[in-house]
């Protein structure tokens, strides 16, 4: 391996490179970071004379400077810029270095690298080889292909003897470059290979994240860890070593313990080879060593390190395999140890997918699903399991199609036999782990155990030596992590855990408690807390360009065995209805429909219409329809993230849209600080408010038989479609909790059950933020009669056919219309359509109020001195959360008048549309809606 130079001065420079040469380096590279004016001493020229003069000639043959003609340019006169190039090559032979390495260096310029060797008329008997520089990293395949011509051109000049491959992170665009740099080789049969390599460590993989390297690609998942980047660079060394190309080391090596940490870190053997003694040896010529393939033996034939958690020990490069077997050292054919990709509920993708590009690059990939028949109190509800067999039925195609792969699905029944070795591995595992809050029902344990043992089962079925996966941010997902995770590395399995289903990661996100230009856990002190957890999201990623199958293929199971949404099996062991095929015919649920959709809206119209139209549930394309897609993955949140700021809007006409996706990670973040949301109320006292039990009300919501045809038009929709405009999903939850008293958490689990796009953050957050125990309490009643969502009717006339025939006026509040208006229009109360189950609604609003009151009233350690109610987070800090003028107490528990003159939050938000007062259509966007006095958040467009 050789090793690049990290030097300030001529001191610095000469002592490294002694160091590194002495340590075993097959040779330096000099680069040239600075202009002559900016750093006189370690100018090309200067430098090369400064280790002349250190360094024996054996050494200063190893040595490989750098030449930029960035820096070393007269800008005027490419002449004058070949004859400096010509000079330094002359001096450069002089001093008995036999390779440099020509670069144009960043930005564009006339005269640049290619220019100059075509212009080159020094012989080649007087100047020392030149290499040049090629990135086969181009995420997109237009510029690899430009990059490809380039090299042709600049090896059609006849001047170039190396090529030097960039730094990157994509094996399998590695292992295509290689590929095709071995064509090339066939016609340049002397051409040498360079290949540049980190040494990650934390503190690089920071500075590369905040301040990315031009031309340098690293995927999210290098940066993620030094554990997976360390694994990478592993692969990459491995394809090097497969080709014949010499690494260079481009990270800093101040000692010889040092030296051997980075090549024990990188795989190599911690030793100085023997073969490299022979470089230490000032009278022996260096050149041999630094000559392809004569270099260090291939990896697959070093010791590797075996405490590399995440390094498969025994697997070989792919290329360099069967793809069946592998020679192991004995000679005896060994499976090929491939990576399982585990897919989630929320990751059924192939694009921007980082564990199945990661695992894609280290090998052979086996994808896989698991669905336990017990499953936790929060796993998917039944319209949001008929998405998911619609979606794994997708991905599978996709994996067939891409990659001739497959979907492995196991549906474990987890119970019954004791002599399982892979349950009782699992249980195991769960005994050491434990419980994290809202994840404590046996239910989830069992989910967590089953699930653990199926995934210790394929990875011994499939040879698999480490499981990808994307992290969850649901309790019970967490715990079935923890658990799974805990079992494989108990067998050695190497465990990947990425990011993926959020912008922000919410463990990363620290919000203060307090006002912060916002109460607490509002969204703009959020947005700004997510601005600072670090670098903002990067770009999503293609689909992995090729795939390679497991040696064996785990038996799987069909799609049918998983019963999602299966039909009941009544008494009698008939087969009820299949309810899911009425509601899945209006959605075509695959990864490219998907793209398609968010095309379509952000391209068509949609987006440039949203800050006017949002709230129109009665026209088409309003709003994007995304959220199922989003929930389970289908579609990446950086994807919509950059389709929104790339189509080029002004910022003010997307910035409500750009929010929702935040509004997406602070459902998140919510449920991280508070995972017993779902069904336990963030501000802990409204434990003990007082709800209505009235089963018939909940009932005649649920099935959208209320007498108010907003209300009853939401219900139905979502009923048949499994999905309601957010506007009325606010009307229908107001009325559930304002006017019917039933408590939030009813409201919740049926929505849980009949959306699609279900989400178990965002549901509960909403639904407490109705039910009024949320972070950000409604400050806003919505009126079930209005109709300001459908002021064109047609949104009630669709989904309460039998009040088609009434005129628009009175069609949200048909017991208003005149007796032979409701006639003619074929209407009769009571018979056709239900009486209203609230015929007083100001009456009903007021005994919930009142509740609320008598609640909060008996809880006055909870408020505090301005009336708002006071909430303890996790840090054991408490602090105050909005709370709506109306509720506020006294510290004696009455009434508390509103400040006079106050233009607060409360009151400039306040919008009180109970009984017939008329809700504008904005009254529905709280989303829209931010605090006053709020610093505009620059990278949020
Ligand atoms: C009581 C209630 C329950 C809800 N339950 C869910 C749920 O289980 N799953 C769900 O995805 N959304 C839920 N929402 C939020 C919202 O109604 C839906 O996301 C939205 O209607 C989906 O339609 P769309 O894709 O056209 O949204 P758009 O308006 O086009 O928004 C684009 C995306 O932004 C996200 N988004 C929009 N609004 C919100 C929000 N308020 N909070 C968080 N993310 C948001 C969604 O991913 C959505 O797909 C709920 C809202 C209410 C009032």
């Amino acid at each position: 391996m050789r090793a690049e130079v990290f030097a300030k001065d001529t001191q610095s420079l000469v002592t490294a490179s002694r160091l590194l040469l002495s340590v075993g380096a097959r040779g330096i590279n000099v680069p040239n970071k600075a202009t002559v004016a900016q750093n006189p001493e370690l100018a090309p020229a200067a430098a090369l004379h400064s280790l002349a003069a250190a360094l024996s000639t054996t050494e200063m043959k190893g040595v490989c400077p750098h030449y930029s003609l960035k820096f070393n340019n007269d800008a005027r006169d490419p002449a004058s810029t070949l004859r400096r190039f010509e000079a330094f090559c002359e001096e450069a032979a002089s001093l008995h270095v036999r390779e440099i390495l020509l670069v144009s260096g960043s930005g564009s310029r006339s005269f640049d690298s290619l220019a100059c060797l075509k212009a080159l008329t020094l012989p080649a008997e007087r100047r020392p080889a030149i290499g040049v520089a090629f990135n086969p990293f181009f995420p997109d395949r237009a510029a690899r292909m430009r990059e490809r011509a380039r090299l042709r051109q600049k090896l059609n000049t006849g001047a170039v003897s190396a090529i030097w491959l960039q730094i990157g992170s994509d094996v399998l665009l590695l292992r295509e470059a290689l590929a095709f740099l071995a064509e090339l080789r066939g016609v340049h049969p002397a051409l040498r290979l360079y290949g540049s390599v980190f040494l990650p460590s934390r503190k690089l993989l920071a500075q590369l994240k905040f301040r990315p390297w031009n031309g340098v690609f690293l995927s999210a998942e290098y940066l993620s860890s030094v554990e997976v980047a360390s694994t990478i660079t592993c692969r990459v060394l491995d394809a090097y070593a497969t080709h014949g190309v010499e690494p260079l080391l481009e990270s800093a090596v101040r000692s010889r313990a040092e030296w051997r940490a980075a090549r024990e870190q990188l795989g190599l053997s911690p030793d100085i080879p023997a073969a490299l003694s022979t470089a230490e040896d000032p009278a022996a010529d260096a050149t041999e060593a630094t000559e392809p393939g004569l270099s260090e033996p291939p990896l697959s034939k070093r010791p590797r390190r075996q405490s590399n958690p995440i390094a498969p020990v025994d697997a070989e490069p792919a290329a360099a395999v069967s793809p069946a077997t592998s020679a192991g050292a004995s000679g005896a054919a060994a499976p090929t140890a491939c990576s399982l990709v585990w897919f989630r509920t929320f990751d059924i993708r192939l694009a921007d997918h980082a564990p199945l590009r990661a695992a894609a690059s280290a090998g052979p990939v086996c994808p896989c699903f698991v669905w336990p028949a017990r499953r936790g109190t929060w796993s998917l509800g039944g319209a949001a399991q008929a998405w998911l067999r619609e979606a794994l039925r997708s991905l599978a195609g996709g994996l067939r199609e891409h990659y001739s792969s497959r979907l492995v699905l196991r549906a474990p029944s987890g119970g019954g036999d004791a002599s399982d070795e892979y349950l009782a591995a699992a249980a195991a595992a769960s005994s050491k782990v434990a419980v994290p809050r809202g994840a404590d029902c046996a239910a989830a344990e069992a989910e967590a155990v089953t699930t653990a043992a199926e995934l210790l089962r394929l990875a011994d079925e499939s040879s698999a030596r480490a499981v990808y996966w994307h992290r969850s941010y649901e309790p019970e997902g967490q715990r079935v992590e923890a658990v799974v995770r805990e079992a494989l590395r108990g067998r050695g399995i190497a465990c990947v855990a990425m990011a993926g289903a959020l912008l922000y990661e919410p463990a990363a996100v620290h919000c203060p408690a307090g006002w912060q230009g916002g109460h607490w856990g509002t969204l703009m002190p959020f947005l700004r807390a997510c601005e600072r957890s670090g670098p903002p999201p990067t770009r999503p990623t293609e689909r992995p360009v090729a795939m390679q199958p497991p040696c064996a293929w785990p038996a799987s199971g069909a799609l049918e065995d998983l019963r999602l949404a299966a039909p009941p099996v009544l008494s009698g062991g008939s087969v009820g209805r299949d309810w899911s095929a009425a509601m899945m015919a209006g959605w075509e649920v695959s990864e490219a429909a998907a793209a398609r959709a968010m095309e379509d809206f952000v391209g068509g119209g949609g987006l440039a219409g949203y800050e006017a139209r949002r709230s129109r549930a009665d026209e088409p394309g309003a709003v994007s329809r995304l959220s199922a897609f989003l929930r389970f993955g289908q579609l990446s949140p950086r994807a919509l993230h950059f389709a929104v700021r790339d189509a080029g809007l002004p910022r003010e006409q997307v910035k409500t849209f750009a929010r929702r996706l935040h509004w997406r990670d602070l459902a998140s973040f919510h449920l991280s600080v508070f995972p017993e949301m779902p069904w336990r109320p963030i501000r802990a006292h409204y434990a003990s408010h007082e709800w209505s039990g009235d089963a018939s009300a909940l009932r005649a919501w649920q099935r959208g038989n209320t007498g108010f045809p907003m209300v009853d038009a939401g219900m139905r929709c979502l009923y048949a479609t499994g999905w309601m405009h957010q506007s009325v999903r606010m009307v229908v939850a107001s009325f559930l909790i304002e006017y019917l008293g039933i408590s939030w958490v009813d409201g919740a689990r049926w929505f849980h059950d009949t959306l699609v796009d279900a989400d178990l953050a965002i549901n509960s957050m909403m639904w407490q933020n109705a039910g009024r125990s949320g972070i950000d309490q409604w400050n806003f009643v919505l009126s079930p009669e209005t109709g300001s969502q459908d002021p064109s009717g047609g949104y009630v006339r669709k989904w309460v056919p039998e009040l088609a025939g009434l005129p628009t006026k009175h069609l949200h509040a048909p017991w208003k219309a005149p007796a032979a208006t409701l006639s003619a229009a074929g209407v009769e109360l009571g018979a056709t359509y239900p009486h209203r189950i609230v015929p007083d609604l100001p009456a009903a609003r007021r005994i919930t109020v009142a509740a609320l009151l008598r609640m909060r009233a008996s809880s006055l350690d909870f408020n505090d001195a301005g009336g708002y109610d006071l909430i303890t987070l996790p840090t054991g800090e408490t602090t105050r959360v909005f709370t709506k003028q109306e509720f506020r107490l006294t510290a004696s528990g009455l009434l508390k008048p509103p400040p006079s003159g106050s233009r607060g939050r409360g009151s400039a938000r306040s919008r009180h549309t109970s009984g017939g007062g008329r809700a504008s259509g904005r009254g529905a966007q709280l989303q829209g809606k931010v605090s006053t006095g709020q610093k505009k958040i620059s990278s949020f467009f």
